[in-house]
């Protein structure tokens, strides 16, 4: 049986784990705040559910380990600063941004950026933590603590936001899942639909930017992309070097899921075309307990984390893969009141798209 070492043991990890195990991989995902070593062997490979971890003896050992897959990309998009230059430095459409420097001023980034510039701390920030609008321009100063911490970034007029996942293989080829529409609320994303007809135009694009990166990375396993669509065009908002929220769907909605299609890669065996089935809903859930009632709305596949539950935090999510539309939206309905009112904008948001 082969062992993959996972940094990280949320619930990426465990996902990555039960994926694993149909192949009879043994994915081992490690608490990264564990004082403890491991028995990590030479060919073993080490993998990693985040993009950013504290100096602990756990994660100094899985760091140094010589089969640890994507090393060097893991620092580059852990910052925002290394992650936008890059894109940049690749001709890749994002949205326009300055560097936060010590004598930067609201003003200069105004001149630059526009009336609405939006701060986000360069690491760490995650679910629209770490982000900070400078609302009014001439009255609303940089915060001390965000300089030469932050990036800015013009506010984009989005029409909606949308996600790639793709994955690499050792060899350099290159597959894709369907582009993913997400609703994000307060900067957390709440909601995805995939696949859907009336991005397909856009898939293309969306390939060729994240086959761009990966390539340029030498990547291998799954990355996600997370993107702003804006009229015909996608503009890039951030990368993701690991499985991605919005990649959960492919638990129902494919066959090989984002999770498994990372093992694959990672343990070096074979990648394919993934066959998607039809379209797929997600419902994530957020700050809410646990509803046993879930199960019982047709075509429910309930993951739950068993986290504790805390306002704003992701506790688990609900994936639909149902055989035609006006099911899934059906189920949609039952589910409605066995969640918080304030979910009617979400289940709204993705019977909306289910036509
Ligand atoms: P994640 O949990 O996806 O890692 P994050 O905290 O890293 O989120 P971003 O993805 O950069 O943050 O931003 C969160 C959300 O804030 C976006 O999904 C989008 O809704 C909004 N947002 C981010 N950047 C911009 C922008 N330049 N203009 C307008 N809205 C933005
Ligand atoms: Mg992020
Ligand atoms: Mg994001």
């Amino acid at each position: 049986m082969s062992r993959i070492w996972v940094l990280g043991a949320g619930q990426l990890g465990q996902m990555l784990k039960h994926a694993g195990m149909p192949l009879n991989l043994d994915v081992r995902p490690i608490d990264i705040e564990s004082e403890e070593t491991f028995p990590l062997q030479a060919h073993e490979k080490v993998t990693a559910e985040r993009e950013q971890w504290p100096e602990t003896a756990a994660t100094r050992q899985l760091a140094a380990h010589p089969a640890f897959v994507n090393l060097n990309t893991f620092p580059i998009l852990a910052d925002r600063y290394t992650q936008k230059s890059l894109i940049d430095k690749l001709g890749l459409a994002t949205a326009p941004w300055q560097l936060v420097q010590s004598d930067t001023s609201a003003e200069d980034l105004h001149n630059v950026l526009g009336e609405r510039v939006l701060l986000k701390r360069r690491t760490g920030g995650y679910d629209g933590r770490g982000q900070h609008w400078l609302r009014e321009p001439g009255r609303d100063a940089i915060p001390d603590d965000w300089h030469e911490q932050a990036i800015a970034e013009q506010a984009i007029d989005f029409d909606e936001e949308a996600s790639i996942v793709g994955m690499r293989g050792a060899d350099g080829q290159c597959y894709f899942y369907p582009l993913t529409l997400n609703l994000h609320v307060n900067g957390i994303l709440l909601g995805s639909v995939s696949p859907l007809a009336r991005l397909a135009h856009l898939q293309q694009e969306a390939e060729r930017m994240l086959g761009t990166l990966m390539n340029d990375l030498d990547y291998v396993g799954v990355m996600a992309m997370e993107c702003f669509r804006v009229g015909d065009h996608l503009l890039i908002n951030e990368l993701a070097p690991r499985v991605h929220n919005s990649g959960h769907w492919t638990q129902s909605g494919a066959n090989v899921s984002q999770f498994e299609a990372h093992l694959r890669a990672v343990a070096g065996l074979p990648l394919v075309e993934p066959t998607v089935k039809n379209t797929s809903v997600m419902v994530n859930l957020v700050g809410t307990e646990r509803n046993d009632d879930w199960l019982s709305v047709p075509g429910a596949e309930l993951y739950w984390y068993g986290k504790e539950v805390r306002p704003g935090r992701k506790v688990g999510h609900i994936n639909f893969c149902l055989s035609n539309l006006a099911d899934t939206k059906a189920s949609l309905d039952r589910l409605e009141p066995m969640l918080p009112a304030s979910y009617g904008i979400v289940l709204d948001w993705l019977r909306s798209q289910l036509n």
